[in-house]
């Protein structure tokens, strides 16, 4: 089973859900960081790297030796990655705003392009315990995000418990992460801002055929229009996390809530557990620590 975890904004403890629900997993759980521009699973749940790997796009080379200038290849990519000249020159590559789609490469009439591996990034992985950590790591000036979160969920448990941290947002990153999920919990805030992003995080979810329910943190910074929302969208409150003091420094010093506060334990459990039932759960976890 796959479920995601995932914000409409960042900052709204999105992360901390995921790796405490990854801690109070009774069975081997492997948790896939795919915030691949900030991935920070690892500051929660330090564990010895065993793996690393490249990831790498392919992207087109051309030979001009073969290239009659056609400019048939600069017509097809929509990505502005290729630019035929024309007049009998080979064309540009733009390599970094090429998607690696080839599609290039199958409608050139010469065979004057081929393929060859560009470096984006980069996949880890560790294990501690029962826990297998898998996260991403896009390149210095990448912007090739959803090809390193696809080279992430390569690593998930197909036949386990599999966690996944999105990238915040509703982006095509976003969208990623979370497309095949068995569930999806949009963690967010009870303030405007919380609230208006996480109706684009319903909106994507929604369009995605994804089932969903939604988690809010700090609550009492703000108001009730986001449960009234979801009251109102008949979307599952999973749980509610109070505006904490001791919360808030549990996670400033990359602790982990269900390990410093006991009564956060069987709290998460209890979220673990009805997201099994993913779909069903319909009552909220209101809770007092
Ligand atoms: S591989 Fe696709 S995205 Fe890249 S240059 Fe060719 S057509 Fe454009
Ligand atoms: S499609 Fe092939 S032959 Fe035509 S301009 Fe591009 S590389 Fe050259």
């Amino acid at each position: 089973m796959q479920i995601a975890i995932a914000s409409g904004k960042g900052g709204t403890g999105k992360t901390s859900i995921a790796v405490n629900l990854a801690t109070v997993a009774d069975e081997p759980v492997c948790l896939l960081d795919c915030d691949v521009e900030a991935p920070n699973c690892r500051l929660f749940l330090p564990t010895p790297l065993d793996g690393e790997e490249p990831v790498t796009l392919a992207v087109p080379h051309v030979d001009a030796a073969r290239c009659d200038g056609c400019r048939t290849c600069g017509g097809f990519c929509r990505f502005g990655a290729i630019f035929s000249p024309g007049g009998g020159s080979p064309p540009l590559v733009f390599p970094e705003l090429c998607h690696g789609c080839g599609g290039c490469v199958v409608v050139c009439p010469r065979g004057a392009i081929t393929e060859v591996a560009r470096p984006i990034g980069l996949v880890r992985s560790g294990r501690r315990g029962g826990l297998r950590l898998v996260d991403g790591l896009l390149g210095n000036g990448e912007s090739m995000t959803p090809a390193v979160i696809r080279a992430v969920k390569r690593h998930a448990e197909p036949a386990g418990l599999t966690l996944i941290d999105a990238p915040p947002g509703t982006s095509c990153a976003a969208v990623e992460a979370v497309r095949d999920a068995d569930f999806v919990v949009l963690v967010t805030e009870p303030t405007p801002f919380g609230l208006h992003d996480l109706r684009l995080a319903v909106e994507m979810v929604r369009r995605l055929g994804r089932p969903f329910g939604v988690v809010v943190n700090r609550h009492g910074i703000g108001d009730e229009r986001v449960a009234h929302y979801c009251a109102a969208e008949a979307i599952p409150l999973l749980l509610t996390l109070p505006n904490d003091r001791r919360i808030a420094e549990v996670y400033a010093r990359g602790g982990l809530l269900v390990d410093e506060l006991p009564a956060l334990r069987s709290r998460f459990r209890d979220l673990l557990a009805r997201l099994r039932t993913a779909g069903e759960t319909d009552e909220e976890v209101a809770v007092a620590i």
